[in-house]
This record gives C-alpha cells, structure tokens and sequence, in this order.
C-alpha cells in the first residue's frame, strides 16, 4: 500500500500540471484502504475518508503535503560482534521539502528547552514559523532556527498563519487558559492543531474546540507524549497481555514544588487548576492509557496550606481514588509543593511492573518483580530513551501524511477533563462521584495505534 502510494507520489512530481487537489483526490482511495482499512473504505476518496474521522457531514480536504519518497536506509558497515546489542538503525529523515511544518505558538519553557530542539530531531516534521508576544525574543530565536521574518508572527497577526503555505499544524504551547482560543483561531486559518495538555480549562472549552476543528475539517491532537514513549508503552503491553496476571492495584504519584506565586500555573484562569490539571494529569491519564478502560466512580481529597500565596487560587494537592470496571482500583496523587516524584507501580496476581521517573522528560526507569519459588525475581526491562517530543510530533505528521486520527486526538483531553471535574466535585461535595458512560464523543476516543518506528 505504501508504494502505490509512492508511486503516485512520483507521478505528481513529474507531472506538475496536476494539481495538489487531484493529487489528494487520486491517492485518497489508497490512504483510506491503508490507514483506516478496519472501515472498509475502499471507494471513499481522501475528502470521504476524512470527514470520516472528523465531522460526517462536511468533507474538506487537510492542508495538502505530498507523500515523501521511500528513504532507503542507509547501511553502515558491521562493526560490533554479536555479544554486544544491536546498535539503532541509522536515521532516515524525510528531505526537508516533504516534512510537514509546524508553527510553534508560545515561546515559553517547553517551546525553547524541549520542543524546538526536538523538532530538528524530527524525521517527517520541521519548524515553519513561530508566534509570540515578545518581538525580541522571537528574533533571537528565529535566527537560532533559521525562521524568516515574514513566518514570525505576534498575537495579533497569528490568523495570518492562513496564508503561510509552509506551515501545516499549528502547535499550541501557550497556558492552558488560552488554548482555546489559539485552537479556535488556528483551525480558522485551515491548518492542523496539536495543542499541549491539558487541553483547556474545562470540558466545555474542550467541546468547542473538537467542533471547531471537526468544522473546519482540520485534525486535533493532544500533546500527550507518556502515551508514545517506549517505557509506558511497554508497560502497557505487558498489563494489557497479562504477562504477570491481571492488574489489581495501581499507585501513581506524579508531584514537584513551585516557588512563583505570579506565575500563571497559580492563576486560575490561566491554569484552569492547580497541580491537578498541570501534573496529576499525567496519572490519570497514564492509567487510563495503560488499562485501556474508562473509570466508573472517583473519590477524592484535596488541600492547599493556609495563607500560602502559592494556592491562593489553586490547589496545592489532591490525592484521589478511580474505580475502573475490571475491579481495578487506583490511587493516586499531585502535589506542587512536596520534592520532585514521578511514578507508578501496577500490582498485579503474580507480579508487579514500576516506572521510576515514570512522567519526566527522560530517564524512565522499567522494573518488575515475579515470584520465583521462594524467591522473588527483580528484573529491570532496559529499552533504548526516544526523544518524547519528537516522536510524538512525528505522529501527528504521520496522520496528516496518511490522513488518519491521531492516536490521542481532542476526544482523549475532553475525557482527561471530564473525569477532572469530577475528581473537584468529590472533593469539594467529600462524596464519591459516579462517572456516567461514555458520550459519543468519547466513546471511540483513540485513533490507530501510532507507528512510531517509521
Ligand atoms: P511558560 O510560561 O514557560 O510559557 C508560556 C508562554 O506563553 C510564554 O512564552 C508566555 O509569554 C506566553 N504567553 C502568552 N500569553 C500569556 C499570558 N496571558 N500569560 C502568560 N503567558 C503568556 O509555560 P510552559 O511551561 O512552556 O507551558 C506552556 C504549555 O505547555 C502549558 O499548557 C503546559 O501545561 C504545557 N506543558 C506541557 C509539558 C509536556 O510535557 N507536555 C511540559 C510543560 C508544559
């Protein structure tokens, strides 16, 4: 499927006389059959095939980009005897011409410290444009990335994006509190959106988002990395196959301190929250990722140390409790005020699985433990670190390349808020809450599984 789907890639090359609309007309019935073959797709065209996985009633087509050739990889010569591991392949990026490109909204610290150096890591996606408040720092840095002038852009400018041929998704990495409107916009200009975590303030702001999106026949994907990095995903895996018996109990505890009372994570309307939404997130959504099942009833305890300007607006803590229909139960907690901590541990019939450093940005570490007649085997699964950042943007250039829903699309963040809300409403009411069934909106939230070794 991928050479038909080349072949024609190279048919367009030659022949410049066709049109990127034909172009997508022509290839769609093979994206489709490829990339959501389970729908059974075969006639649908690209325009069908999309409005499949966004919004049924209209059918535009995603900024086009045309296929990228087949990278043979290129092969080095042996080196190493058989004893020693296997080394990694060798890169095989895209030619910079075929990388989907992003706009980067925000230059704050994840934009500067992690996601533009990941992008030059990238091998389907590249840096097209940044939008910022700050004309100076947006200088610097565009002349550390080699961004002209004219794809900068402030605020106000941003909806200028539209005519920027070079840029296919806009990235949002602003506070929370403003990302519904930069997604709102964003999808207007007719380019893709990934927007960080959490995806809004409230499951309301959510809501209009995905039908902004689903309007304008543009893709949303959250930026939710633990669910493509290698360790978490493994993990999963083995919970989902029941390597070590079915999964009974999980702890997770994801916390770190905080030092500036008039940084917008104190702010509510800027944050949405306190450390729930900015860093317990990552709990509850790990674990959502890793049982592959929706919790049914929460319960939940939360405080805030008096006259701490920390958490005038915000809480400080919230430790909460999540039921799931399998039986099991999870414990978990966040906290902006305690040392940094980020792990989970699922306990299973005839075993457990840990992931130290579970939540941070490296340096995950994988461990089990096993009975083994009167002893019990410790193990630590050793697996290669990816940069998170940038296997993750890679994915959502995947589904723009193939048109499919990304694996965490706007649906997974409505749930994460969803669920979020109740776990405020147990606190505050000191009750459990029962989480009702899936909407329909949330109810086939994922997309394929992401291909990340391409
Ligand atoms: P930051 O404060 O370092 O950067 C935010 C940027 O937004 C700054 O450049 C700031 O100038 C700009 N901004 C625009 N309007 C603003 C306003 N009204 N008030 C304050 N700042 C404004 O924050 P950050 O740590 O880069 O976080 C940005 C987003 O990324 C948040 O949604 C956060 O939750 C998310 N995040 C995700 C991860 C992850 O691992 N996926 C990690 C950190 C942050």
């Amino acid at each position: 499927m991928e050479k038909e789907i080349h072949t024609l890639a190279s048919t367009e090359k030659n022949n410049t006389s066709i049109s990127r609309k034909t172009f997508l007309s022509r290839t769609g019935k093979f994206v489709a059959v490829g990339a959501i073959g389970s729908l059974v797709l075969t006639n649908a065209d690209t325009n069908d095939a999309f409005a499949q996985t966004t919004n049924p009633k209209k059918a535009l087509s995603p900024p086009a980009k045309i296929p990228a050739q087949p990278q043979e990889p290129i092969v080095l010569e042996a080196w190493k005897s058989d004893v020693d591991q296997k080394e990694s392949q060798v890169p095989t990026p895209f030619p910079p011409d075929q990388r989907i490109g992003y706009a980067i909204v925000g230059l704050g610290h994840l934009s500067l410290q992690e996601i533009l150096p990941a992008l030059n890591t990238c091998k389907k996606s590249k840096l097209a444009a940044l939008v910022s408040g700050s004309p100076e720092k947006m200088k610097k840095v565009a002349a550390q990335y080699g961004i002209k002038p004219e794809s900068c852009y402030s605020y106000e400018t941003y909806d200028q994006i539209k005519n920027n041929k070079e840029v296919d998704v806009i990235y949002i990495v602003l506070p929370n509190g403003l990302h519904k409107e930069y997604t709102i916009r964003g999808a207007k200009t007719g380019k893709h959106i990934l927007c960080e975590k959490p995806m809004a303030n409230t499951s309301e702001e959510c809501r209009e988002m995905i039908d902004a999106c689903n309007k304008a026949g543009v893709k949303l994907m959250i930026a939710y990395r633990i669910q493509y990095q290698p360790h978490n995903r493994k993990l999963r895996e083995l919970i989902q196959k029941k390597e070590f018996g079915p999964a009974k109990f999980i702890e997770a505890s994801n916390c770190q301190s905080s030092a500036n009372p008039e940084h917008w994570r104190h702010k509510k309307a800027l944050a949405g929250g306190g450390a729930l939404p900015d860093i317990g997130l990552y709990c509850l959504n790990t674990i959502r990722f890793v049982l592959g099942e929706e919790p049914t009833e929460v319960f939940a305890y939360q405080y805030s140390t008096p006259n701490n300007p920390l958490f005038k607006e915000v809480e400080e803590m919230i430790s909460w409790q999540m039921r799931f229909p399998s039986g099991v139960v999870a414990n978990c907690a966040t906290n902006y005020n305690v040392h940094e901590s980020r792990r989970y541990r699922v306990l299973c019939e005839k075993g457990w699985l840990n992931i130290e450093k579970a939540f941070a940005y490296k340096g995950q570490k994988l461990n089990s433990a096993k009975a083994s007649g009167k002893l019990e085997l410790n193990e630590e699964i050793g697996l290669a670190e990816t940069n998170q950042f940038a296997v993750e943007i890679d994915h959502f250039s995947d589904c723009i390349l193939k048109n499919t829903k990304p694996f965490t699309p706007g649906e997974e963040g409505l749930q994460d808020h969803i669920l979020m809300e109740a776990i405020y409403q147990s606190a505050k009411e000191n009750k459990p809450v029962k989480i009702q069934a899936a909407s329909s909106i949330t109810a086939n939230i994922h997309g394929p599984e992401p291909d990340l070794d391409s």
